[in-house]
């Protein structure tokens, strides 16, 4: 019987494929005491399981292709040292003679001291690692189950290649790694559309549906789904009648995504004559090759918490120059906006009870200077070697900016004593993603050589609704009219005083958007790869003045219906299609 789920499309593309379902720390543990002369007994099945975690692991590290990120291959490294250290080897096997208790429930202590262990940590980073004693933890305890099966991402013998993944969630670390694997969709109950692995699953084209009530549930092991990337929707037990259409369907995706690649070289200019700057934004370095490939003006938003990700210690200043210079080399000329460090929330950098408005971004980076340093010293260092702008995350206020660029000097200062060719003052601008930030656009853009638009923490925070819950996902509305007027006041505070602003948010990469925001007087945007040829498609058949003539009555609209009457107009596609 064929049945259908519904869920948000985060990431376009239809994918047919054998689900793999993934169960993450769903085993229920017990106590049970065993007498004494099992012991021994229990000690090797719990050995045997520990080497089982290793040789899986050790497995999925001999099948990591030798063009994967060396992040990856030094993640799984992490593990199996991780794997190996006493915490692992011994103290569960002292717990289990001590108190002639089962390995499973000697396992869950460990567990338990070491995840105390972790959280009383001062440091965020080190406190956010508890994920991989979890993910450990989880693969020892499924040979222990007898599941000696791929249950998580990191667990052994996982064979996902060619696969739909179907998950209660998915860490950016995970989907990475299973990425690497070879999936070809995703399925998450949790999540939504700006998760960041929703935005990981769109910059890696893989068809993704998140938000998914009970997937891991209704969706059967080896069954082949349908994931319908466009309309969030699942569908499983199909006839062949059926997948057949699905499967025309995306051959005709493939013709028409074939059609936009040969516009690539076609300037980026409305009918009217306006040239609008379409950016590419990146967190990989695979990003780097589908910059060519669409034609992208540079780099509008580099999101350096990734080199962070999948490791236990942060990158050190020489990895980071390294990493940011093959980035300006490999841009040959074309600009690099480089976004500080912005661990926090979804992207897993801290344990606060509410991450999303506490120490992250700028604000951690403040607060701790030896994380900070290093990233400021690499990247004035790959200043020196081609256009690199600075962009602070997650600014509030005017002192930030002033604390940050008065740390920015010193640090240059520093270099220059120490003779490291650097650039002293690359452009400093700042991501407008706080609502209070928005409000007082003036304030920081006199201090600022350019600002840009972050509408995805724009809308969690104006509209109250946390971006990673897909209990409260139907609520995030880009069309929000609280949302376009603080948009359309940053982009009128920008051309007042002459400092530039683009948009680097989900909403720039959506065509369904673009003559919105023309018509606001957008003209730079910076976007996955995977939608610029659309954008630009939608550009190039739009009339900039008609557009900018039109939003003002738009704005203006008090009352709802009148509201989306005129927003309709906007989301028309202009006349051509
Ligand atoms: C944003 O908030 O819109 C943004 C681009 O930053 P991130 O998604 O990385 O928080
Ligand atoms: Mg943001």
């Amino acid at each position: 019987m064929a049945i259908l789920l519904q869920g948000i499309g985060v990431s376009r593309g239809t994918a047919i494929a054998a689900a793999r379902v993934l169960r993450h720390g769903d085993l229920e543990i017990v106590e049970y005491a065993l007498p004494a002369e099992f012991i021994h007994e229990e000690v090797a099945r719990y050995r045997f399981a520990l080497n089982t975690a290793r040789e899986q692991l050790r497995e999925i590290r001999r099948g990591i292709p030798e063009s994967a990120p060396r992040d990856i291959a030094a993640f799984i490294d992490t593990y199996l040292l991780m794997l190996d250290d006493t915490m692992f080897t011994e103290a569960p096997v002292e717990i289990i003679r001590r108190r002639q208790c089962n390995a499973e429930w000697a396992l869950k202590m460990q567990r338990d001291e070491l995840v105390r262990v972790f959280d009383e940590m001062d440091d965020d980073y080190l406190r956010a690692r508890r994920d991989d004693i979890d993910h450990l933890v989880n693969s020892i305890l499924r040979t222990l189950a007898g599941q000696p099966g791929p249950h998580d991402p990191g667990s052994p013998g996982s064979t996902v290649a060619g696969r739909v993944v179907v998950a209660a969630d998915l860490t950016p670390a995970e989907t990475v790694l299973l990425f690497h694997q070879g999936i070809t969709g995703i399925v998450t109950e949790g999540g939504g559309p700006t998760a960041h692995t929703a935005i990981l699953a769109r910059s890696l084209q893989i068809p993704a549906v998140m938000g998914v009530p009970l997937a891991v549930r209704l969706l059967a092991e080896g069954e082949t789904v349908v994931v319908d990337g466009d309309d969030g929707r699942i569908w499983a037990g199909l006839d062949p009648a059926a997948l057949a259409a699905f499967e025309d369907r995306r051959r005709e995706a493939t013709r028409r995504r074939a059609a936009l690649a040969r516009t690539r070289g076609a300037p980026s200019r409305t009918r009217d004559g306006v040239t609008v700057t379409l950016r590419a934004n990146i967190e990989l370095p695979e990003d780097l090759d589908r910059i060519a490939e669409v034609g992208a003006a540079g780099v509008g938003l580099y999101r350096t918490e990734f080199l962070y990700m999948n490791r236990r210690d942060p990158p050190d200043e020489e990895e980071q120059y390294a990493t940011y210079a093959e980035v300006v080399r490999r841009l040959a000329g074309a600009p690099l906006t480089i976004r500080t460090l912005d661990l926090g929330a979804d992207k897993g950098g801290t344990a606060a009870t509410n991450p999303a408005l506490g120490l992250r971004g700028i604000r951690l980076c403040l607060h701790e200077p030896g994380l900070f340093v290093p990233q400021l010293r690499a990247i004035l260092r790959a200043a020196a070697l081609g256009p690199v702008r600075i962009m602070l995350p997650m600014v509030s206020t005017v002192a930030e900016v002033r604390q940050a660029r008065r740390l920015l000097e010193r640090t240059a200062a520093a270099l220059a004593r120490e003779g490291l060719a650097h650039d002293p003052r690359p452009p400093l601008g700042i991501m407008v993603e706080v609502p209070g930030a928005a409000l007082d656009a003036a304030a920081l853009a006199r201090e600022v050589d350019f600002m840009s638009l972050g509408t995805n923490d724009l809308i969690q925070y104006t509209l109250a609704i946390d971006r990673i819950d897909e209990s409260v996902s139907y609520l995030y509305d880009p069309l929000h009219p609280a949302v376009l007027r603080l948009v359309h006041h940053v982009i009128d505070v920008g051309r007042r005083l002459d400092v530039p602003v683009a948009m680097c948010g989900e909403m720039a990469g959506d065509p369904r958007l673009t003559p919105l925001l023309l018509g606001m007087g957008l003209t730079e945007f910076s976007m996955l790869t995977s939608t610029l040829l659309e954008v630009k498609d939608v550009i190039t058949r739009s009339d900039y003045a008609r557009l900018a003539a039109e939003v003002d009555a738009l704005l203006a609209c008090d009352d709802a219906d009148a509201y989306y009457t005129r927003l309709e107009q906007f989301l028309r596609p202009p006349a051509g299609t």
